[in-house]
């Protein structure tokens, strides 16, 4: 074993020994509420792909079709040859569903977020975020030089004393959070943020990615549901989740997004996405809009009554506000592992969300539920969760 190895292999001892070790699993079908993992079927409660999208024929068609056309790759990043009719079409289509002047298309949410944080700010600028914001928009504060500060979860109060001391600071000051938690599965105050933000001067920036094509009206999302989406100086939102395709979007004004082509160094230092992914991420969008997304939405919220319902009985406590992922807080991390694999036995696919996805002893199963899974799966589920307890 060379001496690299023998310093990794130690570094991942430690890994294990605090019980935060990961693997992948690989998986022999498409996203369903039902999947193939290792040759084996399971019943899948672990994924975003909230609406089923990710598996729908009206996706795999346009994604088809723009394959003959265009062929796989882009070529290039957008700025030098690789800014296909595709990606275009996309960007009209998010522009239109949220309203806004304009949009721009990253490769993944991750890459959205790196660009918008790192273009819009730098040295004398302070950008604020919920203690709970996820990974994305923590290391794009890091790296755009800005001064980060942190608010506890949702605390107004303790947000209008950052706001306070951020506008003394004399730079922009840019308020960050997710609308609907990731691993959490509650919501941000957005009304109350957004007078505070209006207040203090500062802009801010919303991830909803767990919230686009769930919630509002078309299910614009969190924003939308509430009214505010015109006050939001930048949306963001992920095409990976409940749109069934992959990559990252910001929308906002047209100047925000001239700003980002020509700074946001994730979309001009990387190839477009392919073709095939940005049709199939507008057939969802438009899917989404239409008749079926009602349909699917509604049939969404069923099943998750039915889940919060049956776990509240159970003794479990249940995030605040409606959304689609119920953590089950266990606290430390051997346990929520032990309790996966009681779940895994029984034929479930949970995953056991550990630090540094959340704090550590705040260890969880995180459950997603889409439209797939039947009455009869949330019930099964229900039956699983009350003998480990
Ligand atoms: C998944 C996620 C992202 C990243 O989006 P990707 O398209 O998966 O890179 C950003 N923010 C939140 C809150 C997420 O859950």
């Amino acid at each position: 074993m060379g001496r690299i190895d023998k310093q990794l292999r130690s570094d991942l001892d430690a890994i294990r020994d605090a019980g935060l070790w990961r693997g992948l699993r690989q998986v022999e079908s498409a996203q369903a509420a039902r999947i193939t993992i290792e040759g084996r079927d399971w019943i899948n409660f672990s994924s975003n792909d909230y609406l089923g999208l990710a598996s729908h024929p009206a996706l795999g068609q346009a994604a088809r079709e723009a394959l003959e056309q265009f062929g796989t790759g882009s070529g290039a990043s957008r700025l030098i040859c690789g800014s296909t009719q595709t990606h275009h079409e996309l960007e009209a289509a998010l522009a239109q569903w949220q309203g806004t002047e304009a949009a721009l298309v990253f490769s993944s949410g991750f890459a959205a977020a790196q660009g918008v944080l790192t273009s819009l700010l730098g040295q004398g600028d302070v950008v604020i975020l919920d203690k709970k914001a996820h990974a994305s928009m923590i290391d794009a504060a890091k790296l755009s030089g800005a001064t980060l500060r942190v608010f506890r979860h949702n605390d107004l109060e303790n947000l209008e004393k950052r706001l306070q001391w951020a506008a003394e600071q004399g730079g922009r000051v840019l308020l960050a959070t997710e609308s609907v938690f990731s691993m959490d599965g509650d919501c941000a105050p957005l009304a109350e943020m957004v007078e505070l933000k209006e207040r203090y001067g500062a802009w801010l920036m919303l991830d909803e990615a767990h919230a686009v094509g769930l919630h509002g009206p078309f299910g614009q999302g969190l924003a939308a549901a509430d009214g505010l989406a015109g006050r939001i100086e930048i949306r963001m939102g992920t095409l990976g989740k409940a749109v069934g395709a992959a990559g990252g979007f910001i929308c906002g004004s047209g100047s925000l997004i001239e700003l980002l082509v020509n700074k946001a160094r994730s979309f001009i230092f990387s190839t477009a996405p392919s073709p095939a992914v940005s049709a199939a991420a507008r057939a969802g969008v438009e899917l989404i809009q239409g008749a079926e997304g009602d349909s699917l939405r509604q049939q969404l919220w069923q099943r998750v009554e039915e889940l919060r319902r049956g776990v509240e009985s159970l003794g479990w406590r249940t995030p605040a506000g409606p959304s689609a992922i119920l953590p089950l807080i266990v606290g430390e991390e051997a346990k929520a592992l032990a309790m996966m694999g009681q779940l895994h036995e029984a034929g479930f696919f949970i995953p056991a969300i550990r630090y540094p996805t959340v704090a550590r002893n705040e260890a969880r199963l995180r459950v997603t539920t889409t439209t797939g899974h039947t009455g009869e799966d949330v019930a099964a589920l229900l039956d699983a969760v009350a003998t480990i307890r």
